[in-house]
């Protein structure tokens, strides 16, 4: 008889794939925290539009942080230690049939890290949002406080004198509104292409 971890994850996720997850996320999740990380504090000096890039790619709701996430739930998942049968005709453990003692707080911790995961996607996907904004440049009314796409043709714009180009962040907290024209501009290539370049906050 032999013993191995056994939790509530590990029951969803089926034996192999979860013992997969975990064996990469030793070798991976602290490298790519490390990065992610840097890229977060990189992000809070600069506006730069390749860090913009490069955080769309690796923040919120971009397959890298899925699986980063998943990754993470894994590793940070212990179970209980229960005793295994190995079925030598099959090749394949035998999982417990009844639910081992002390299961319930496998179910418990499973879903406690499942929602720190979603909150933390939530939070990288508004972040990764805010900074790109603060990376794009716009057409900037201060004294109306209406602020325009940069490199489309906005009648409004095209009639306004006091325009300055200002990247988002140098006004992103300032309350300004984004023209009508330039919304609905916004809405029309969103609809086209799914995912527009310039955001609102
Ligand atoms: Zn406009």
């Amino acid at each position: 008889m032999e013993t191995e971890r056994y939790s509530f994850l590990k029951n969803i996720f089926g034996r192999d794939t979860y013992e997969g997850f975990k064996e990469k996320a030793r070798k991976y999740v602290p490298v790519a925290a490390g990065i992610l990380l840097l890229l977060f504090l990189l992000s809070l000096f600069f506006h730069w539009g390749f860090l913009s890039t490069l955080i769309d790619l690796t923040f919120g709701t971009s397959l890298i942080f899925l699986l980063f996430t998943i990754c993470v739930i894994i590793l940070f998942d212990k179970g209980i230690t229960i005793k295994v049968e190995y079925d030598s005709f099959s090749h394949q453990y035998i999982p417990p049939t009844k639910k081992p003692e002390g299961y319930t707080w496998t179910v418990v911790w499973g879903c406690t890290l499942i929602a720190i995961g979603i909150v933390l996607i939530y939070a990288t996907q508004k972040y990764k949002n805010y900074y790109g904004f603060g990376c794009d440049t716009f057409l900037v009314d201060k004294n109306s406080g209406i602020y325009h796409v940069d490199g489309i043709d906005c009648e409004e714009a095209s009639h306004s004198y006091n325009l300055e180009k200002m990247q988002g962040y140098e006004f992103q907290d300032a309350g300004y509104h984004m023209c009508e024209e330039c919304v609905e501009w916004l809405e029309d290539a969103e609809s086209a292409y799914n995912e527009s370049r310039y955001r609102r906050p």
